[in-house]
């Protein structure tokens, strides 16, 4: 019974609306916790408890860089495994005569502090009047 016990440990962690949607977040690459929180406009102790729960069925790992951490999927099969059920779901769904409607690209909120997302930001504007360059 242990194998199946382990393996039911990561369907449970990943059966979750908003653990799945976490890991859409971290598809293409890792993300703090403060980008994921603002991705999600959920709170961020909610979103820690959620990464917590990912972590501890070893779907995901983090490291610390500075003042932030840092998610990434630990193995991508999982991705895998989010792409065969929601095959799974699209086409029981048009079988049955419905559409299924895939959920929206998830893009950074223009609003994210996070460092990724700032320094995206400091590359496409010109520095702000008043901004001042350490390096200039
Ligand atoms: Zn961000």
């Amino acid at each position: 019974m242990h194998a199946y016990e382990v393996q039911a440990k990561v369907i449970k962690a990943l059966a979750h609306p908003v653990r799945l949607r976490i890991l859409d977040i971290l598809r293409e690459e890792e993300q703090c916790v403060c980008h994921i929180t603002a991705v999600l406009g959920l709170r961020q102790p909610y979103v820690s408890q959620q990464l917590a729960i990912l972590r501890a069925a070893g779907l995901v790992s983090a490291r610390k860089e500075g003042l932030n951490i840092y998610y990434r999927v630990e193995d991508e099969r999982v991705l895998a495994l989010m792409d065969l059920v929601q095959n799974l779901v699209r086409d029981r769904v048009e079988r049955a005569g419905g559409i299924f409607a895939l959920p929206p690209p998830i893009g950074p909120p223009p609003s994210c502090s996070c460092p990724k997302c700032r320094a995206r930001r400091r590359g496409k504007k010109r520095p702000k009047k008043g901004w001042r360059k350490s390096n200039a």
